[in-house]
């Protein structure tokens, strides 16, 4: 028999929370999340200007301790030495010009294949949030744009090369630089690198108790050089002034990101790669040393980036990868850190699994073989031996081990080996689209042009049409 006392109770409990049953058993652990993913990438940034890739005169300090807390890759490289299929194939880990995707302009002409699904269609269907900041030079045009390849939050622009200013000229509805929240024209207020970072940081918060992946595209440090006062007077009498501000920018943005994972607690289940889009160019004031060549070319300143991953209490800390590593390698590492487990990663990607490499510190190659090409230009990397073929004029032969500068022209001295990477180059284009489009004839004549005068080690003439 109940005793008064816990009748009283029991009408007290009814009362307020209509019962008086035995109190609920204790709730299961909930299943841990999926691993949230985070690409940060930044546009043309140069390959010695992070304090993590060594000697530098621009302050880095929240990307190198970002790069501390991980593993920094010292032989990655992107699909493409320019912004636009760069992207392509980052987003798709499929070589881009499997899908035409092979030139940067013009902006009308390009997009990506709809047929093509991007890491946040993929990572979607394993009930992921998406989101993608900043710029995205996927395709101006309807079908193409983030919300419609897999982004449920976009905030930035569809264009390149955009202002970091609110500016009348490109924020009006229509401008492919204008700003865009999802599909709606919106204006924005201070320094759109800070922007970008805090719209990020918004949606991680606002994601926390669901797995993400967020692509922060910052357009830093791309032309135009345009700084923050502050962080100008910041660099005041330094030679690179305006790059080393925006870079500061750049900096303070990654660490409000990633200030924000360690604020919600979420920053060991978050992997993390930054990398920049492809290499220093030659109008921003960017170094690539000891790297020859920049944005635009086949040599190893054009598609050598800087590139880490870090993820603290799962992939080793302060540790160097030196195998040959690709962007293309970001999508399959994100899915099978998704998929269920057991699950196959989709076939007819290019990239490799990253995950086997930096659980258990394998130091192999990902990739035997690694290719480019735009136009006229290609190149093949296989181990330690990486060709250039200009299309009518020479192909050039470098050992990069000997000669990461690229100077030394070996093919007279290995015509095997030069013929067995002719064939393995000829061989993957077999397997290629033609390409859908063009860039203008100007800038083909242009880089032709440099890449003559870079192959005779030689200074080149015209580097802008
Ligand atoms: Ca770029």
């Amino acid at each position: 028999m109940k005793s008064w006392k816990t009748i009283v109770l029991c009408l007290i409990l009814i009362f307020f929370f209509g019962g008086c049953s035995e109190p609920p058993e204790p709730l299961e652990e909930p299943e841990p999340l999926p691993p949230n993913i985070l690409i940060i990438l930044a546009d043309d940034a140069g390959y010695a200007d992070f304090g993590f890739q060594g000697e530098t005169d621009l302050s880095t300090p929240n990307i190198d301790r970002l790069a501390s807390r991980g593993v920094v890759f010292s032989d990655a490289h992107v699909t493409a030495t320019v912004c636009s299929p760069s992207r392509a194939g980052l987003l798709t880990g499929r070589y881009q010009q499997r899908f035409g995707y092979e030139s940067n302009s013009p902006p009308a002409s390009m997009g990506l294949d709809a047929a093509e699904r991007t890491l946040a269609a993929l990572l979607k269907e394993q009930g992921y949030r998406t989101g993608a900041f900043g710029k995205w030079h996927l395709g101006l045009q309807d079908e193409h744009h983030p919300n419609y390849r897999g982004f449920d939050e976009f905030y930035g622009f569809l264009g390149g090369s955009r202002s970091y200013f609110p500016s009348p000229l490109q924020d009006r509805p229509g401008s492919p630089r204008a700003i865009m929240h999802n599909r709606e024209y919106v204006s924005f207020e201070g320094y759109l690198t800070d922007v970008l970072a805090e719209r990020a940081a918004s949606f991680i918060a606002e994601s926390k108790n669901r797995p993400f992946f967020a692509y922060l595209s910052f357009n830093a440090v791309h032309t135009p050089m345009e700084a923050d006062r502050a962080d100008m007077n910041r660099f005041a009498g330094h030679q690179r002034q305006i790059l080393a501000a925006m870079t500061w920018a750049m900096d303070r943005a990654v660490g409000r990101v990633i200030d924000t994972l360690d604020e919600l607690g979420i920053r060991d289940n978050t992997l993390v790669f930054f990398l920049s889009d492809n290499g220093g160019a030659a109008f921003n004031n960017s170094r690539n040393l000891p790297l020859k060549g920049w944005k635009g070319n086949k040599f190893e300143g054009g598609h050598r980036v800087p590139f880490l991953a870090s993820w603290p209490g799962r992939i080793e800390e302060g540790a160097t990868f030196t195998g040959l590593t690709s962007s293309l390698d970001i999508v399959p590492t994100a899915l099978a850190l998704a998929l269920p487990e057991g699950s196959d990663i989709p076939a007819g990607l290019d990239g490799v699994d990253l995950l086997p490499f930096l659980l258990d510190d394998r130091q192999e190659n990902p990739h035997e073989l690694l290719f480019w090409r735009k136009e006229d230009a290609s190149a093949v990397r296989m181990g330690e031996w990486k060709l250039i073929r200009l299309d009518d004029y020479d192909s050039v032969l470098y050992n990069l081990e000997d000669d990461l500068g690229e100077t030394s022209d070996l093919s007279s001295a290995n015509p095997d080996k030069l013929s067995e990477m002719i064939s393995l180059l000829e061989s993957w284009e077999e397997e290629l689209e033609e390409p859908r489009w063009h860039e203008g004839e100007g800038w083909v004549r242009v880089t032709r042009n440099i890449h003559q005068a870079l192959m005779d080690n030689k200074e080149p003439g015209r580097i802008a049409p």
